[in-house]
């Protein structure tokens, strides 16, 4: 049976609810798994599932009634969950799920009739952790079924190598299905297809996920390329804790796409240095953007940096070379130079920068290094003396700021983010302090920050800080592989991709 590499899972709590997802994700998904043990009378949905099969012949549909035991729903007997999935097979269900623990208390002879009439799934789920492998399959092959399908969880982004190995050694011989569940698993969950699994599984949203860390079907194919996904395809991803809400993996597969690079990017949720780079030599990883709190942590782990990564002291790129080192560079300023320039001469302007964090420091370097006249505002002063010295710029108080005026003002602090209009006093500076032709906010989410909005209603230029994203993306985009990055459809990506966010968050929760 050849079958596509993304199964859909359905759940509801209605069978119309399940049905209508169906018909609507079908064209798309021609493989659908009806989580039954999801519906509270499984049994009464299945002359609706038929009426759909039969006027939907293109599907394969798998039956799945797990019990509450084995972390599904169903909390009947064993004999009326043996039932439900026989008569899911007589609706024409082409193939059945039954965990292993349910068969190994049933008869083989009850297994045995399943199978004759479809496909059988024999699957194990271990909630707590990735563990036993071999061993488990062991089990399982005592009892014969067409597909294991063998799923865990991943408490590290290791446990995914551990999976990987396991489905690359036994994948040519059984017909599995496995990878990791929970956040950390999304790395065995995009590339398993590739090792040895015969498919992963996708949600039909974000809301309805059937298991922890589910991607969207339609995730899984548009972002992350599923389909394309093969032997040769360089893996990249966004390395920080937490990075559930990074928007990098949009924008870096959105260049990858356009520019027809075999790759694909993923979020790296690390808990340690030492579990990440474990994987970049396993897995192995081509390319890493680093985020918080790791830009720094991360330099002693690296066998060189360019002098002005060293210089900043941060580091948010990683390549790995071709004999497996991994050098480290800092796009950030890339980021804060390359829209300026679009607007106004950095040589000589006279540029304010509040902040002296990460990102204040790239791009007090970056400014330095085009020439500019810095001046650092920080929260805790001596860190901005600090920085003043070794970047040969100079501190400012306060108090001095409606003194001053400035060709640039740059927010590199966090104040400003998540706020929207309704909370107008989340703004680093008031509005007299304000005096500048360009005022650009790092924050990024929301795109119009409160600064944002004053500096407009002064008649100032602005730069959002998504034009920052974009450009330090687009600036690893061309260290990792060498094309010049699609920059104007990465902006379009990140800000479909903040509109959609802000969307969701005015939506009223049910
Ligand atoms: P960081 O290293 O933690 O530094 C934060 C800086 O902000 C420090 O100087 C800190 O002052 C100051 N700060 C924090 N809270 C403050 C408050 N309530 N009032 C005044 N100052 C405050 O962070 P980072 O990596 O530099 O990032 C700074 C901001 O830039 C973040 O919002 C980040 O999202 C944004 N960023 C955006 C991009 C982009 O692509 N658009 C890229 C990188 C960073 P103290 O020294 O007193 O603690």
């Amino acid at each position: 049976m050849r079958l596509p590499k993304v199964c859909l899972a359905l759940s509801g709590d209605t069978a119309e609810d399940m049905l209508g997802n169906a018909e609507s994700m079908a064209r798309d998904n021609p493989l659908l798994e009806f989580r039954l043990d999801h519906l509270k009378q499984p049994l009464a949905a299945l002359p609706k599932i038929h009426r759909f099969l039969e006027t939907h012949q293109y599907v394969t549909a798998i039956a799945t009634c797990r019990r509450v035991d084995n972390g599904g729903k169903f909390k009947g007997s064993l004999a009326s969950q043996l039932d439900v999935l026989a008569k899911a097979q007589a609706a024409g269900c082409q193939i059945v799920d039954l965990e292993l623990q349910s068969a190994l208390k049933s008869k083989p002879e009850a297994i045995a009739r399943l199978r004759s009439r479809a496909g059988l799934i024999l699957s194990f789920h271990d909630f707590r952790a990735t563990r036993n492998l071999e061993e488990t399959l062991g089990k399982m092959l005592k009892i014969p079924a067409d597909f294991y399908k063998i799923v865990t969880t991943a408490t590290t982004l290791s446990d995914n190598v551990a999976m990987m190995k396991f489905l690359q050694k036994q994948g040519g011989k059984h017909s599995l299905i496995g990878f990791c569940m929970g956040e950390q698993g999304i790395i065995s969950r995009v590339l398993s297809v590739r090792a040895g699994s015969v498919f992963t599984f996708g949600s039909v949203s974000a809301d309805l996920k059937t298991a922890p860390g589910q991607v969207t079907a339609r995730d899984l194919r548009s972002i992350y390329r599923i389909d394309q996904v093969d032997t040769a395809t360089r893996v990249y991803g966004v390395a920080g804790n937490p990075t559930e809400h990074s928007l990098s993996p949009v924008i870096m597969n959105t260049a990858l796409r356009r520019e027809n690079v075999n790759g694909v990017y993923l979020p790296l949720h690390a808990k340690t240095l030492k579990d990440l780079i474990h994987c970049v030599r396993e897995i192995p990883l081509h390319g890493l953007s680093i985020t918080m709190p790791y830009k720094q942590a991360i330099l002693p782990y690296l066998d060189n940096t360019d002098a002005h990564t060293a210089k900043i002291g941060a580091c948010n790129t990683v390549v790995r070379g071709q004999e497996g080192k991994l050098y480290g560079f800092n796009t950030d300023a890339a980021g804060v130079v390359r829209p300026l320039e679009q607007r106004l001469s950095i040589e000589n302007a006279k540029v304010l920068v509040l902040g002296a964090g990460g990102a204040a420091r790239a791009a007090v370097f970056g400014l330095k290094e085009r020439g500019a006249e810095v001046w650092i505002l920080n929260r805790t002063s001596a860190k901005a003396q600090k920085l003043a010295r070794q970047a040969k710029a100079h501190t400012i108080k306060r108090a001095d700021l409606r003194k001053m005026a400035f060709d640039v003002i740059i927010n590199a602090t966090p104040v400003g983010m998540g706020n929207t209009r309704d909370c107008p006093l989340d703004c680093p500076l008031k509005d007299q302090e304000i005096q500048a032709r360009v005022v650009f906010d790092m924050v990024y989410d929301p795109v119009e920050t409160h600064l944002l909005q004053v500096a407009r209603s002064k008649g100032i230029a602005v730069i959002p800080g998504v034009e920052m994203f974009v450009q330090q993306a687009a600036r690893q985009f061309e260290i990792w592989t060498g094309k010049p990055a699609p920059a104007g459809d990465m902006l379009r990506a990140v800000t479909i991709a903040l509109q959609d966010r802000a969307a969701a968050q005015k939506q009223p929760k049910s």
